[in-house]
């Protein structure tokens, strides 16, 4: 406690980002803190970024398979329905620091990029280690320094209205900052070092209210798999309808991914949100064919084969394979299969596995344009921490850019106006 007590023993600085993942290394990185000189003369650094794990960045350079979908193509505007309801209080955010700001980001620092058929922007490199390289080194040149192994604890204010100060306890050491950055992620995939903690301490330490958490963007479990050994293969354009006892069914049209157990790939991820154990998911693989074409192609043209189903549909062969198995020989069950194959949802594999977290730091609580607690200034909340997330595709990396460049003017114009 007398160690704590001591001044001289805390570090001070103006500004400290909690989190090196994809919204607090865009914070560093803004182009907002050229314009604010290093408060703390003859080159001392008043910027830190406080890291939990001896890396920056591991969800990043998990992100698109390694390749990094960085954002969504179109103009701004249509991205927002992407995000529900947290896209009307984002708007503001999205619109002004866009999915355009993102790619114009990364091209000046050298890393070209293109789009896909799909809308997602993509490094050419198709490296997400080009663009993690790309915000280290701005973050750098912006004065931030990341500090590893120190995961923050608890946050605690000191001081009055006008001298507000936060004071950040890691454990090994006591940090004092006018300003603090939360951007440390949601509970997905918590090997990476977003376990949801956070969640706690600022539920503790600030009294903020915390919406219930879910795994999002999550491979679907069902009862009956009889994929397995296609693990691995892609189908590029499906339809994926849900169905709940008493509820409307819900839509999803995109590329499916089997797995060795789950049904994966945009598609499911984007449908695993209404996965609820007891509903049935229904896969169409020849979308947009009909049941009654698909019938009158079987049966005029006699198809029983795996080959023949692969063929005359141009699915994979060993998924057709399976479907003919399945069918049996009858023409009906087969064009079933074909357009409708029925599953029922046992749940899905949950956190350690879902690319997003449902869920978070209600949006009520932040002023949107400046990301700031409405009661608690100089305390802002920026990324996958916030109860905001989006349809897979770039959306999430975008909203980690937006939300992380809107702290980042607010902040710069706050404590060098
Ligand atoms: C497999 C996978 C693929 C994905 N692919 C894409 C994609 O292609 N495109 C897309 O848009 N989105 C994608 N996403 C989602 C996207 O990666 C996330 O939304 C984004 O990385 C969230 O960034 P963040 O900075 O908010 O949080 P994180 O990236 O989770 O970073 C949080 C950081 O804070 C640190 N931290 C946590 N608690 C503390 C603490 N108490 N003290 C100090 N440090 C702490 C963590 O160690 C971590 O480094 C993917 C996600 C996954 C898991």
């Amino acid at each position: 406690m007398e160690k704590k007590a001591d001044n001289d023993r805390i570090e001070k600085y103006d500004v400290i980002i909690v989190g090196a993942g994809a919204a607090g290394l865009m914070c560093a990185a803004s182009p907002a803190w050229e314009q604010a000189k290093p408060a703390i003369g003859d080159g001392e650094v008043s910027r830190l970024i406080l890291e939990r794990g001896d890396r920056p960045g591991i969800k990043l350079l998990m992100s698109g398979g390694g390749h990094c979908n960085i954002t969504h193509d179109g103009p701004a505007r249509d991205l927002l329905p992407a995000y529900g309801k947290a896209g009307r209080t984002l708007r503001g955010a999205i619109i002004k620091y866009s999915n355009k700001d993102s790619e114009a980001f990364l091209k000046r620092a050298g890393v070209p990029l293109y789009s896909d058929a799909a809308g997602r922007v993509l490094p050419v490199s198709m490296k997400a280690a080009d663009v993690l390289d790309a915000y280290l080194e701005a973050a750098g040149r912006n004065g931030f320094r990341v500090r590893y192994g120190q995961m923050v604890r608890s946050i605690e204010e000191r001081g009055s209205d006008e001298e507000r100060e936060y004071l950040l306890d890691t454990g090994s050491k006591t940090y004092l900052c006018k300003t603090v950055i939360i951007a440390t992620g949601g509970c997905s995939y918590p090997k990476t070092g977003s376990d949801g903690a956070m969640f706690g301490t600022l539920e503790r330490c600030f009294g903020l209210e915390v919406t219930s958490l879910m795994p999002g963007l999550v491979p679907v479990i069902t009862e009956e798999y009889p994929y397995g050994d296609l693990a691995g293969i892609t189908l590029q354009h499906v339809r994926i309808s849900i169905h709940r006892d008493g509820e409307k069914s819900v839509h999803r049209e995109g590329a499916l991914l089997f797995t060795h157990c789950a049904f994966s790939g945009p598609c499911a991820l984007d449908i695993s949100g209404y996965a609820a154990s007891g509903s049935r998911i229904a896969i169409d693989y020849i979308h947009p064919v009909t049941f009654d074409e698909a019938y009158a192609k079987i049966r005029e043209k006699r198809i029983r084969s795996g080959k023949e189903v692969a063929e005359a549909f141009s699915l994979p062969r060993r998924l057709a394979a399976l479907l003919a198995e399945r069918a049996a020989d009858s023409p009906k069950r087969l064009a079933h299969l074909l357009t409708e194959d029925t599953f029922t949802v046992t749940g899905t594999e949950g956190f350690k596995s879902a690319m997003v977290t449902k869920g978070g730091v209600g949006l009520q609580q932040i002023v949107p344009s400046s990301m700031e607690l409405k009661d608690r200034p100089g305390v802002y909340l920026i990324g996958e921490v916030l109860d905001a997330d989006g349809a897979s595709g770039g959306y999430n990396l975008q909203m980690c850019w937006s939300t992380a460049q809107a702290a980042a003017n607010a902040v710069v114009s706050h404590l060098h106006p």
